[in-house]
């Protein structure tokens, strides 16, 4: 049963960190405009030796409810600020950044801004190659604290992206009290823009409404070149999915697009 499943991955999540069943791969955040990969987002993988890969759905709400993901998220954190500061030392480049997926109980954190600031002097990564990407979860909560923690991290310089864009309760209340860099349209909206008006429609005026705000939006889940062309005619900044890239380890992304200089100055 689901319970079942649930148990047994968490009786086994507990020693993953230890165990060093956890890693990081890296999907393209890919410039409409340049052509080229201006960044990554960093996604978290857990292959257990008795249960296989886990999809990170299936782990990280076990991990939220037994508080592991403070110390998974850090773990995250450490290993990707420190990788970013590798790849810009070896590859120089002003636009390279990195996207981090942040957990609302990491929010819940007063210093947790502060834990940040210590990590990009740690590993010399300039502020403004980091960006942290939140849900709406983490602005339901404690709201005059997730306004100060974000407040402080963009006056750092690290940038803040809406992550599932429009698929929450008021995420356009959120666009008023909160100034973003950046905005994800959600993959639902993406994923049948060739068969369904409506959805075209929407993911115009969000891309729209992104550039009257001026924010950045990325379209996420892009897999066919029809969604491509949409979204380029639409002039959505960036897009990410299976299209431009899958996400993969860290010497394969450093293979395929820092080596050969696919990043663009
Ligand atoms: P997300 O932040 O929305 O991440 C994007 C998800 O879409 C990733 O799933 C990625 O592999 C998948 N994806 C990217 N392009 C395509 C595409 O073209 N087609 C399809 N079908 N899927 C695509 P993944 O890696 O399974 O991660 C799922 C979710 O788990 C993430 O959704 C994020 O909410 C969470 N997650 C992953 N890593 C972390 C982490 O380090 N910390 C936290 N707190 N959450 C994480
Ligand atoms: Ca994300
Ligand atoms: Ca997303």
């Amino acid at each position: 049963t689901n319970i079942e499943r649930r148990c047994l991955l968490e009786s086994h999540l507990v020693d993953a960190l230890k165990n060093h069943e956890l890693s990081l791969h890296y999907q393209p955040l890919f410039s409409l405009q340049h052509q080229g990969v201006i960044g990554a987002e960093v996604l978290l993988r857990w292959h257990s030796p008795l249960l296989g890969n886990v999809p990170p759905d299936q782990f990280i709400s076990l991990a939220e409810n037994n508080g592991q993901i403070i110390a998974i998220g850090n773990f995250v954190l450490h290993t990707a600020i420190e990788q970013a500061a590798q790849w810009l030392c070896r590859y120089p480049n002003k636009q390279f950044r990195i996207a981090i997926n942040i957990s609302p109980l990491q929010f819940r954190d007063v210093d947790f801004a502060n834990y940040i600031a210590n990590l990009l002097s740690l590993y010399q990564l300039p502020p403004s190659s980091l960006e942290l990407e939140i849900t709406e979860g983490v602005l339901l909560q404690d709201e005059q604290q997730a306004k100060h923690i974000i407040d402080r991290l963009q006056t750092l310089g690290v940038k803040i992206s809406l992550d599932d864009f429009g698929t929450g309760y008021s995420s356009l209340s959120y666009l008023q009290k909160y100034s973003f860099d950046t905005l994800k349209i959600d993959r639902c909206f993406i994923t049948n823009l060739e068969k369904n008006e409506q959805d075209r429609e929407l993911t115009r005026a969000i891309i729209a409404m992104g550039k009257k705000l001026t924010i950045n939006v990325i379209a996420e889940g892009v897999e066919t070149q029809a969604q491509d062309d949409f979204i380029r005619q639409e002039e959505c900044d960036f897009g990410q999915g299976y299209l431009y890239g899958k996400p993969i380890d860290a010497i394969s992304f450093e293979r395929s697009y820092l080596t050969n200089k696919q990043i663009n100055d």
